[in-house]
């Protein structure tokens, strides 16, 4: 990783901004990283209020039966989280201390719970949209806690972050639309936050050589964009992403048009750290001397 990142993340400590934990990617946040985070939320609201969504909020953790129909598993294993709890007895208790205080591997005595951590903050709406849409089909606006396995000393990856998204399910052309309409919403939100930014096709870092052909196939049908900027790594750093799946949820989820095809679906999905911290990095570590133009949109 860059010295760069590391740098940043120093600096983010020695203000205050984020606060250490112990371990790559976890990290608390003050109320001033918040406050960035409030608004930029709140931006998202406006810049998605014609779309009149329904707004849902999950937990960080959903089903794990949910979790296998998504198909994380298969593109992106090495970032999955699964949470397992302790479900023994007196004796398994005691083994589970004594591992403990040997300093040895007690979570052999865990066994997996029926949840798991959500890797995206659109996938435990699909199972809950199963049935037939209405015509021009319908938008949700979701946000949470996501995690990914991805520990780095770069801050923007972190292991656990918010989304917020808006997420069409409806006919294929519809979706295609919400998707292209966001690159170009989305693109002009960030530039006037003063961002220098770049919509590109995404390049997912599928896993093993089946993600090869997947990460081809991503490319090749320019199902997803990112919104780019150059933030403190070497590469630029992807601070919003346009998806389309295509029928990847409507179909394992059951979900209808109203005439009765699988319907398709699409997000956008604000990475609201990442853009905290690309403020961060662009405008200066104390909000209160971000130039007028910046402050007078987050907190109009
Ligand atoms: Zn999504």
């Amino acid at each position: 990783m860059a010295d760069g990142a590391v740098a940043f993340r120093d600096e983010l400590f020695s203000a205050g901004l984020l606060i250490e934990t112990g371990v790559d990617g976890l990290y608390g946040r003050s109320q001033i990283f918040e406050s960035v985070v409030e608004a930029i939320d709140r931006l998202a609201t406006l810049a998605g209020a014609h779309h009149r969504a329904t707004v849902v909020r999950f937990p960080p953790i959903m089903p794990r039966a949910v979790f296998e129909q998504t198909d994380y598993l298969r593109s992106f294993p090495d970032l999955t989280g699964s949470i397992h709890t302790f479900r023994g007895d007196d004796r398994e208790h005691a083994r589970l201390l004594a591992r403990l205080d040997r300093g040895e591997d007690w979570t052999a005595s865990l066994t997996p719970a029926a949840a798991v951590l959500c890797s995206a903050a659109c996938h435990p709406l699909y199972p809950t949209i199963t049935g037939r849409l209405p015509a021009g089909g319908r938008v949700f606006d979701v946000y949470g806690y996501c995690f990914r396995h991805e520990p780095a000393t770069d801050p923007t990856r972190m292991i656990a972050f918010r989304m917020r998204e808006f997420v069409h399910v409806g006919d294929p052309d519809d979706a295609e639309e919400h998707r292209d309409q966001w690159i170009t919403r989305a693109t002009d939100l960030m530039a006037g936050l003063g961002l220098a930014v770049e919509a590109v096709v995404a390049n997912d870092p599928f896993f093993g050589r089946l993600g090869t052909m997947l990460a081809n196939n991503q490319r090749d049908e320019a199902l997803k964009y990112e919104i780019v900027t150059p933030i403190a790594g070497e590469r630029p750093t992807a601070i919003v992403s346009c998806n389309l799946h295509r029928d990847h949820f409507g179909g394992p989820f059951e979900i209808e048009t109203a005439d009765g095809a699988v319907a398709h679906s699409a997000c956008v999905g604000f990475g609201v750290e990442r853009i905290a911290l690309a403020l961060l990095r662009t405008h200066g570590l104390d909000p209160d001397h971000w130039p007028a133009a910046v402050t007078g949109r987050l907190w109009p």
